[in-house]
């Protein structure tokens, strides 16, 4: 969701012409798009903010803006201590960005944020226009496209996990309207984009949500590949299953976080669901689509967490056989209702370690499942070079990472890969049918 926020920001700003540059050193503006998810997300941007203040101290002309979760998470009172920061935006203003920069003048501050909390003002309209005006900013913004592209459907959340501070940094759930999600995908695929992932925080909660897959899908037959994020493993329909299984271009891949694998855990963190019923989902989707890829998150370290509760939680990896899990240690986040009722009792020690057992345990399904696809042919999607080595790394619809060799012309584009070597994290394998023709024009 940041990296989308990120790039409208930037095509936003682009239009209304400003550039950019590569180094935070060299740039007059700089802003940082937050994350509040956990504290230590928090902590990074504000040792970043302290080097923005040494240089605004040694009397550099410097703008610094706090946008996303984190400003609208403290607001005016991170002000108090950095006082160096001259914008603070949350989410739902981030379409107003190029306007207020434009009026940023010597000393004056400005502080947009806060639909939730902002008094006698009606929530809705206003947020949502200056939202609308972002998504479409894209469009307009001279940015190359790139192959694959993210679109939000839904804004928001309206789930109250107990640990989670979204909500209250995104506002209540918003619908992006049927239209405007078709115009700007059918955009999209005709100015060359291959894959689409769909964006919203409980995602199968879009009001028809197997329609829109459907339509998104049958109107665009140029786009190669279409995924979604993030479902909540309650309210997903076997409609949208049956679309998922029958669409040939909609990947097999789902992403669904389980958070634990204890019901007395679950029902502290307020997830609505028992592991019985998180099970039931994952057999309906295999039922249908038995190679579908479930990509899952997991919290370590929840209070109260026993050794019992976290090896329930090793047992649910097992049994649903993940591609892959995001494993967090419990953060306690001011505001939530777990940090008013529960007491955050795990030592960090104790969540380092299940943190670690679970990856361990997390790698050895992924190291099972890796190596029955060594020998099968697989479409895959090049994105760019690998962060170590020369080869290229490439996904597979089920985002299992590939790595191959082949020239730099193959990025951005599909080409079918004859898998040779499985590790825990990544797949190898050779081009099977030599290059495609684009590559070798
Ligand atoms: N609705 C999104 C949530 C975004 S936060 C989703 O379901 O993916 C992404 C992940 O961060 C969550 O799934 C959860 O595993 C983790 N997370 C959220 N709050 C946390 C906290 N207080 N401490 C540790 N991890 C947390």
């Amino acid at each position: 969701m940041n990296i989308l926020d990120s790039e409208l920001i930037q095509n936003q700003l682009l239009s209304s012409g400003y550039e950019f540059v590569d180094q935070a050193e060299k740039a007059n503006i700089v802003l940082y798009n937050t994350c509040s998810v956990r504290d230590l997300s928090e902590q990074k941007v504000l040792s970043r903010l302290g080097v923005l203040k040494k240089r605004k101290d040694q009397g550099e002309k410097l703008v610094v803006g706090l946008l996303g979760c984190m400003a609208e998470r403290t607001n005016t009172d991170i002000l108090e201590k950095n006082p160096h920061i001259d914008l603070l935006v949350g989410p739902s203003r981030l379409g107003e960005i190029g306007g207020l920069l434009h009026n940023l003048r010597g000393e004056r501050k400005i502080a947009l944020s806060d639909f939730r909390t902002r008094k006698g003002k009606s929530l809705e309209h206003e947020p949502m226009d200056s939202l609308e005006a972002l998504d479409a900013a894209r469009l307009t913004g001279s940015k190359a496209l790139k192959s694959q592209a993210y679109i939000r459907i839904t804004r928001g959340c309206n789930k109250f996990c107990s640990f989670c501070v979204v909500p209250r940094t995104r506002g209540p759930e918003v619908h992006r309207s049927f239209e405007s999600i078709l115009n700007e995908a059918k955009s999209l695929v005709d100015s060359g984009v291959l894959e689409i992932t769909l964006l919203g925080q409980t995602i199968n909660h879009y009001p028809e949500f197997a329609k829109l897959l459907r339509e998104i899908h049958d109107q665009n037959p140029g786009l190669k590949r279409l995924r979604f994020m993030t479902s909540y493993p309650r309210d997903f329909t076997d409609e949208a299953l049956d679309v998922m299984a029958s669409s040939e271009r909609i990947c097999k891949y789902l992403h669904i976080p389980a958070q634990s694998g204890s019901d007395q855990i679950l029902r502290r963190m307020n997830r609505g669901y028992t592991r019985e019923q998180y099970l039931d989902l994952i057999r309906r989707a295999r039922e249908r689509m038995p190679n579908i890829s479930i990509v899952g998150d997991m919290i370590v370290g929840f209070p109260g967490e026993t050794e019992e509760d976290f090896e329930a939680s090793l047992s649910l990896i097992r049994e649903v056989r993940y591609q892959n899990i995001f494993v967090f240690k419990y953060s306690p986040r001011p505001g939530t209702v777990a940090d008013k009722r529960e007491l955050d009792d795990i030592p960090m020690e104790i969540k380092k370690l299940r943190n670690n057992r679970m990856l361990e345990c997390q790698n050895e399904v992924s190291l099972a499942e890796h190596q029955k696809a060594i020998g099968s042919r697989l479409s895959v999607l090049v994105e760019g070079y690998a962060k170590i080595g020369s080869k290229l790394q490439a996904r597979t619809q089920g985002d299992q990472i590939v790595l191959l060799e082949g020239p730099i012309s193959l990025i951005g584009q599909l080409v079918e890969v004859q898998i040779t070597q499985a590790s825990a994290l990544s797949l190898t394998g050779m081009l099977s049918s030599g290059l495609p023709p684009e590559a070798l024009a």
